[in-house]
């Protein structure tokens, strides 16, 4: 099998060097002037980070990623929207399959994103006919954390360094597995939505099916919400899914009251349009983009890859 190893030595390193490389300008400015020390700190954190990113570029032109139009009939500028009636016919069944297959089983994030970048390996590997070995080292903490309150997790594209800012049982492992796509070099939104559905729902492992289908059912409830002609709150919508208790309490906590469900905050709308300018259909990507697309795929005339990888 043909082999690429990404290093992504920075996501090694004891603190998030893309924070030191953004920080350190700042705190040397405000601590001791723009004075030549400030300015050799600031060189230095910043070298570092760029030697690492820049042994990752040259690792990846060796990549040969998905073409998911081929692969699954589907991509960002092809999808097929879902009709509303099937989204409530999926949120009942992904109601009946969690509860029928619910474990409370909680992994340390340090072994979950061990296993599951190497199912993302292996995934990828299926399709392409190519092993892209990445780092599966994570952090709790960097700055991203504090400039997007709302996120659950990042990765810094330059040094792939990931954080995962809360564990939510049960939706962990997807946040784990988007992440980790984003590092395999999958920046697009869709794509790590996708790639780590199908790789979490495909492994057999009980935990990590359990976690991609939360993601997809606590995102159609988002859907259905904003679809909604009459405001729904999340006991509403939860009533959709005859959840047994144990997975009520998390999923109805990631669910907007009724009268916000509309409103969208600054960042947000300032996401959203970053998103587009980078070719992307906005925040929708993350839900109705990604629910579109696993809809588009099962419903393909010839996908490369059999359509039961996007099963409930
Ligand atoms: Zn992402």
């Amino acid at each position: 099998m043909d082999r690429v190893v990404i290093p992504g030595k920075a996501t090694y390193a004891k603190v998030s060097l893309s924070d030191v490389a953004l920080g350190a300008p700042l705190l040397s400015r405000v601590l001791l002037g723009a004075t030549l020390p400030g300015q050799v700190v600031a060189a230095a954190s910043t070298g570092y980070y760029m030697g690492s990113a820049a042994r990752d570029w040259f690792a990846r032109r060796k990549v040969r990623p998905i073409d998911f139009r081929a692969t699954f009939g589907a991509d960002i500028d092809h999808l097929e929207p879902q009709p509303d009636e099937a989204r409530r016919w999926e949120v009942r069944r992904l109601g009946q399959l969690l509860n029928d297959g619910y474990t409370a089983e909680q992994p340390s994030l340090e072994l979950l994103a061990e296993v599951i970048n190497e199912r993302l390996t292996d995934y990828i590997a299926a399709i392409t006919g190519q092993e892209v070995v990445t780092s599966h080292q994570v952090r709790s903490v960097t700055l991203a954390r504090y400039l997007m309150p709302q996120a659950l997790g990042s990765c810094d594209p330059i040094s792939g360094d990931i954080a995962v800012f809360q564990e939510i049982f049960p939706l962990t492992p997807h946040i784990l597995a988007h992440e980790l796509c984003h590092r395999k070099g999958y920046l697009m939104e869709l794509h790590a939505q996708a790639l780590a559905y199908l790789a979490l729902r495909t492994s057999g492992d009980p935990v990590l099916v359990q976690a991609a289908r939360a993601e997809r059912l606590h995102r159609q409830l988002k859907v259905i919400q904003r679809h909604s002609d009459t405001p729904l709150g999340p006991v509403e919508l939860l009533q959709l899914t005859g959840l047994r208790s144990e997975l009520r309490g998390p999923i109805s906590g990631w669910l907007a009251p009724a009268d916000e469900a509309a409103q969208t905050g600054f960042m947000a709308r300032l996401y959203d349009r970053r998103m587009r300018l980078s070719g992307q259909n906005g925040l929708s990507d993350y839900d109705e983009g990604f629910l579109d697309f696993l809809w588009t795929f099962t419903h393909a005339d010839d996908p490369a890859v059999p359509t039961h990888h996007a099963a409930l």
